[in-house]
């Protein structure tokens, strides 16, 4: 298929603490993270996905003390979003529910791509959101989801490549 020129813009939104900057600083090679977390990052990187190149932006800008983003603009600008709990906190899976309603409700006419997010599934003990309850919202709502660990770096790059792929899908289904 053609190469496809444009960058997709992926949104990370969730409760703070989930790990939302830890997974976007690995999909920008970051190791360390920047001493000032309160702006928020944005991250670019073309990665090949099924043999073809995307280029996507990554924006860890949800509800950083900086206040530069309005929650509205953020709903607004996404091509994709990555909605993250914490598997350690129920709160955290609930406020993604929530989010999931609100993007709903400000993208009534978009069909765009959601991935659901359970990070720190390396917190085994700690675990208070089982694999099947994500998976379940995941259906309840419509999106995608996997579990991940940034500590593990683990299935982090799926993730990124599973945006890549909603998106295509999207784009392919229109295009036909
Ligand atoms: P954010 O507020 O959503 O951006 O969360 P951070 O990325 O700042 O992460 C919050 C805390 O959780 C930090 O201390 C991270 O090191 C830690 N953390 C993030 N992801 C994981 C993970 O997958 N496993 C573990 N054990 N800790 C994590
Ligand atoms: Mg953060």
């Amino acid at each position: 298929s053609m190469s496809d020129e444009s960058v997709y813009k992926v949104l990370l939104l969730g409760a703070p603490g989930v790990g939302k900057s830890a997974l976007a600083r690995i999909f920008g090679g970051v190791e360390d993270g920047p001493e000032a977390e309160a702006a928020g990052h944005t991250y670019d990187r073309s990665i090949v996905v099924d043999g073809e190149e995307a280029s996507l932006m990554v924006y860890d800008i949800w509800e950083q003390d900086g206040g530069r983003w309005l929650p509205g603009h953020c709903m607004a600008m996404g091509d994709a979003y990555v909605i993250v709990y914490s598997v350690t906190d129920k709160g955290s899976f609930e406020k993604a529910s929530e989010l999931r309603v609100q993007l709903r409700r400000a993208r009534q006419t978009d069909d765009v791509p959601i991935i659901l997010v359970g990070n720190k599934s390396d917190l085994v003990r700690s675990r208070e959101v089982s694999v099947d309850e994500g998976r379940a919202c995941a259906v309840v709502f419509d999106c995608k989801f996997i579990e991940t660990s940034a500590a593990l770096h683990h299935n982090v790059q799926a993730l990124f490549e599973g945006v890549v792929r909603q998106i295509r899908l999207r784009r392919d289904s229109k295009e036909a």
